[in-house]
């Protein structure tokens, strides 16, 4: 089922909480609204969902306006809080879409009974109908609470912060399973964020919101490698912000001047330059784009080597080098090094004269 957001305003009072929003979800899709807290990701979800009405401008399935259809009978919601019934068994939980219908489009106990167990077959949780919430995990809650929205076999699933309250390996986990599952299902996922990792990781396409606006919408690719302005860079990863001048046609970096590469065309003489951490090369021996810096701080212990190194203008830059060139090198704090950029990045908006 495609959905499309048409220029959508929410207003809470005098506060606008979504601000002309317009963008389409294509069926079978699985997109992740990615945002700051307060960035109007909630809210959006819940104006998709039929929950809270636009201020302006509207939302519609398959071309169809989502107001003129209110039941709600194709959309599945999971939250944050498992919100299950407590004093109701597994089984019962799960059930309870399926039971509650009109007696006329009510499934036989039968066909709820294989249901059911279909559903717990597929989050993994056979042998447990009978359990209690309270006698789970926080992981298997929320594998209760997913299939108990599956049930009404959605053709659209949105999820508020899913795996906001578990622990980080189970929710990792989990988000590669809701891959699974979403794909299996063939259903239109929207689910809800701020955990940047767990966006680029999970969902087909990425839409950064700040502030009620989008900042970008694109593939977890082109969010992370192409961002469309600053904002998206600072919130998609670690980053280093130096301000520069240009010269000649060269960037003055820690009072080294440093080639520009070909997509990036100063037109002011001051801006600010981005590099992600492990877009640096260290040496021990200067290169031509190389500056000058004191190591502050290794910390070799994760995936990457991460250092902090010092330059004489007194900037502090965080560095993440691989293991293997760590151990070919073993830096040591105090010592002197020459760190060369190998990517940077700078934004038009950025420019001051
Ligand atoms: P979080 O990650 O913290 O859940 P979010 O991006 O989901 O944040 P929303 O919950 O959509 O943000 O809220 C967006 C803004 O709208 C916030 O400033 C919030 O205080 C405001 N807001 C949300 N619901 C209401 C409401 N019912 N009444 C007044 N203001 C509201």
């Amino acid at each position: 089922m495609s959905i499309k957001i048409n220029q959508v305003v929410k207003k809470f009072g005098n506060f606008t909480a979504l601000d002309r929003v317009d963008f389409e979800i294509k069926s079978g899709e699985l997109v992740a609204l990615l945002g700051p807290s307060g960035s109007g990701k909630t809210t959006l979800l819940r104006v998709i969902a039929g929950l809270e009405l636009p201020t302006d401008g509207n939302v519609s399935f398959e071309g169809e306006d989502a107001a003129k259809d209110s039941s709600n009978a194709h959309v599945g919601f999971v939250f944050q809080h498992y919100a299950l019934f407590r004093h109701m068994s597994v089984f019962d939980n799960i059930a309870f879409g399926l039971t509650v219908r009109p007696r006329a489009v009510r499934p036989s106990k039968k066909n709820i009974h294989e249901k059911v167990n279909e559903l717990l077959k597929l989050v993994r949780l056979e042998g447990m109908a009978k359990r209690f919430p309270s006698q789970l995990s926080g992981g298997q809650r929320q594998r209760v609470a997913l299939a108990r929205a599956l049930a009404i076999e959605p053709k659209m699933l949105l999820l508020d912060e899913p795996f906001g309250s578990l622990d980080a390996r189970v929710r990792k986990e989990l988000r590669q399973w809701l891959r699974e599952l979403h794909d299996k299902l063939h259903m239109t996922s929207v689910f809800v964020t701020h955990d940047q990792e767990e966006a680029l990781e999970v969902a087909d396409r990425v839409v950064v919101m700040n502030q009620g606006k989008i900042e970008q919408i694109g593939t977890p690719d082109e969010v992370y490698h192409h961002p469309a302005n600053p904002f998206v860079y600072h919130f998609l990863g670690n980053v280093n912000l130096f301000h520069c001048r240009f010269e000649d046609g060269k960037v003055y970096l820690a009072d080294t001047p440093v080639a520009l590469g070909e997509n990036l065309k100063p037109t002011a003489k001051n801006a600010t330059i981005y590099i992600r951490p492990h877009l640096f090369d260290v040496e021990r021996t200067p290169g031509p784009q190389s500056f000058k810096a004191t190591v502050k701080y290794v910390n070799a212990a994760g995936p990457v080597a991460k250092m902090e190194v010092v330059t004489p203008s007194g900037d502090t830059i965080y560095i993440e080098l691989s293991q293997e060139k760590y151990r070919r090198f073993h830096f040591k704090k105090d010592e002197e090094v020459f760190v060369t950029p190998k990517e940077m990045k700078l934004f038009d908006s950025d420019y001051s004269i």
